[in-house]
This record gives C-alpha cells, structure tokens and sequence, in this order.
C-alpha cells in the first residue's frame, strides 16, 4: 500500500470513529420526555405548568431544561436525580408537587439491544454507577443486564455513563 492510500485509509478510519463517537453521545440518554419528579399527571401538568422555568432554575445537579414548547423535561445527560424535591417545591402552581410520602415517579430504567454485552464485549459500567443495585447481570454471554423494578428509583445515574447509549428511563408519572 502506497503513502497516499495509506493516509487515505486513516483519514476515512478517523471519520467513522468520529461518527461513531457523535452516535454515542446523540444516543446518550435519549428518554421518551421525562417530567420531573413529584409531577401531576400529564394532562394536569400541561394545564397547570406556567413555564415559568423554576424547577429547572432550582435543580442543583442541572437536569431539567425546558422543551420546545416551554414544558420542563428531564435529561440525564446531564447528571442524575437526587430526589431532593427542590424542583418540586419551587413550583407554585402545584404541576409540581413536593410529597415526601409519595413516590417521586414510576420510572425505571431500560436496557438496549445496543448493551455491549449482547456483542459479547465486557462492561459492568451501569452496574458499577448504580447504588441500588438494581442492575443484574446474568452469567451467560451475550445476556443483556437485568433492571429489577423494586430496586430501581429512577435516579439516571446509569444513563449517561453507557458508553453505547444503551440506558434510558421509561415513564409512569402520577396517574398514568
Ligand atoms: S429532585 Fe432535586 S435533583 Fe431531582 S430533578 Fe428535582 S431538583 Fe433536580
Ligand atoms: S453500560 Fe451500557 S454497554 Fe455497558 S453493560 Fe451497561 S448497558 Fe451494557
Ligand atoms: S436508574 Fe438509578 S437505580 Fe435505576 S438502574 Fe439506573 S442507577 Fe440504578
């Protein structure tokens, strides 16, 4: 192979890798919009929700913003919940709902067929993240990790660090 078929063939392996890694971080976290904890039910929550942006303004560990429509969306992109309730005890037209006798949310989370695990490629990443220890990984090869419901709280913590974006919380809020 000649100098310039070999620089040729670089230059097309750092584009795909390039690719890849947009892929991955594109991936990463990608949820059916989540609302933030403590939230009434959907319909509820559209009516009463001013978008006044104070849940998203209060959430210390910066995991809410606000949608296109101006609806505050969580996205743990960016970090994972705290279940401190300053979201919710922000809100003053009760979309949000601070009740520390009521579950946040019914949320868990869910593992992809993108798992490295099903390529037969070692990594226990969300396991390691998860304090709950609601992740379980199966000991034959090739099984994709096991959510148990009890265990997970829906935190996120386990959502950004997937290296393939294989993690994402679906939703149950209040009354759905
Ligand atoms: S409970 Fe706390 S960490 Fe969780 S979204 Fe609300 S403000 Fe953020
Ligand atoms: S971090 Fe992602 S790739 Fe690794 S085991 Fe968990 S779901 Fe699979
Ligand atoms: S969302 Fe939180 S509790 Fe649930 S599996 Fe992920 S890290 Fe564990």
């Amino acid at each position: 192979m000649n100098l310039s078929a070999i620089l040729a063939k670089k230059f097309f392996e750092y584009l795909l890798a390039e690719k890849n890694s947009a892929q991955r971080r594109q991936n990463a976290g990608r949820t059916t919009p989540l609302l933030p904890p403590w939230a009434s039910a959907a319909e509820a929550f559209r009516r009463l929700c001013n978008g006044c942006g104070a849940c998203a303004q209060a959430c210390g560990s910066g995991i809410i913003s606000m949608d296109k429509d101006g609806f505050p969306i969580v996205d743990f992109k960016q970090g994972s919940c705290t279940f401190c309730g300053d979201c919710a005890r922000s809100c003053l037209t009760g979309a949000l709902q601070f009740d520390p006798e009521q579950k946040p949310w019914t949320v868990a989370a869910r593992i992809s067929e993108n798992c490295l695990l099903g390529s037969r490629v070692l990594c226990r990443t969300c396991g390691d993240c998860c304090e709950h220890g609601a992740i379980h990984f199966p000991l034959a090869e090739g099984r994709r990790p096991q959510i148990s419901p009890e265990q997970c709280t829906g935190c996120g913590a386990c959502v950004s660090v997937c290296p393939v974006g294989a993690v994402s919380l679906a939703t149950c809020n209040k009354g759905e």
